[in-house]
């Protein structure tokens, strides 16, 4: 079989595509805007010109397929987006069939968070484990847990949603529909919410000041807590305790040796990853917590370019290049 499959990162601002070797080389990488605007059938025309090209300039067509990596609630098994917050008028769309069908080479849809598991198990911090759970912080919580080297899917594909486990009975309602998920703690959409709710009740003027006339971000609620405000700081040590809270019942269960963390809320560094490191031990067993170590993550913006990689790789029938089932 080939040791190459052509990954396309399909997120709301850009589509990326590469080849990818099983050995983790990136080739003939391309990025173009993502026609927002054109619905479904402009972006699929836009990623099936850049997996064009990329064959083009590989000079084959022989790959062991073609991974995309999609954001939202999505089927893989089916290769269904259920739909697409960030991509208006997506609902219930057979994106690997549209792709499929065009290429005519087999597409194999993910979701972000498993992707990523996959692509640091893989490629990555975890190279060298069989268990790990990845924690994506991005604008949602993104996760993916792989357990004895297999990712947890369940049923119909959709499990591993870590973000979406709840630690509050009481808690506030997630974008999900559910209450007191961690990632309505941790995820940025969250921290930003809260960094609003500071400034309206004012509580704190630094997020105000440092935002100016633009909207409060995350990245400016972490701003404002290394220029010193308390309020922006309680923000992430609250949310560094829901992870701790979440990911502790999940290291209870799960025994693994690696907690990677990644995405672009993780450039808050120390803000969530040092109270998240020392929360951890009050909520798991000791015999458990010994095993596990926190690293962030080795793949940074390729990230989603290795997850539809390495999602291309993990489904064949082979799984070449994924460790348990090398020699
Ligand atoms: P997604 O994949 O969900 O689009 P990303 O992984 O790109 O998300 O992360 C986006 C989130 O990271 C946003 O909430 C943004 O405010 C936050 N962010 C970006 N840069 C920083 C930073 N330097 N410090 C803290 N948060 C940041
Ligand atoms: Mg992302
Ligand atoms: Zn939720």
């Amino acid at each position: 079989m080939s040791d190459v499959a052509i990954a396309v990162d399909l997120g709301g601002t850009n589509i990326r595509a590469a080849l990818v070797t099983v050995g983790g080389e990136i080739k003939h990488h391309r990025t173009v805007r993502t026609a927002v605007r054109g619905g479904v059938y402009a972006i699929v025309d836009q990623i099936v010109n850049l997996a064009e090209s990329v064959f083009d300039e590989h000079g084959s067509r022989l790959t062991a397929g073609v991974g995309v990596v999609a954001p939202g609630p999505l089927e893989p098994k089916s290769g269904i987006v259920r739909f697409a917050p960030n991509l208006p008028g997506w609902e219930n769309v057979p994106l690997a069939r549209l792709i499929q069908d065009r290429l005519e080479i087999p597409v194999v849809l993910g979701n972000d968070g498993n992707c990523a598991a996959l692509g640091e198990s893989m490629f990555g911090a975890g190279r060298d484990v069989d268990n790990l759970i990845y924690l994506a912080l991005g604008t949602g919580l993104g996760a993916g847990i792989i357990h004895h080297g297999s990712l947890i899917e369940g049923v119909a594909g959709v499990g591993g949603e870590v973000g979406h486990v709840s630690i509050d009975p009481n808690g506030s309602r997630c974008t999900c529909g559910a209450v007191g998920c961690m990632e309505a703690y941790i995820g940025g959409w969250a921290i930003a919410r809260h960094g609003e709710m500071a400034v309206h009740s004012e509580r704190s003027s630094l997020i105000q000041e440092i935002a100016g006339d633009d909207r409060i971000t995350a990245e400016v609620v972490a701003r404002a807590a290394e220029q010193g405000d308390g309020v922006a700081r309680d923000i992430f040590a609250r949310g560094a305790l829901a992870l701790a809270v979440g990911v502790g019942g999940l290291v209870n269960v799960f025994n693994p040796e690696l907690i990677v963390i990644g995405g672009g809320l993780a450039r808050a560094g120390d803000l969530i990853i040092e109270p998240f490191r020392s929360s951890l031990p009050n909520y798991t067993m000791l015999p458990i917590y010994e095993h596990v170590t926190i690293v962030q993550s080795a793949l940074g913006h390729d990230t989603g370019i290795y997850g539809a990689a390495a999602n291309v790789f993990y489904q064949r029938p082979d799984r070449t290049g994924h460790r348990e089932l090398d020699g």
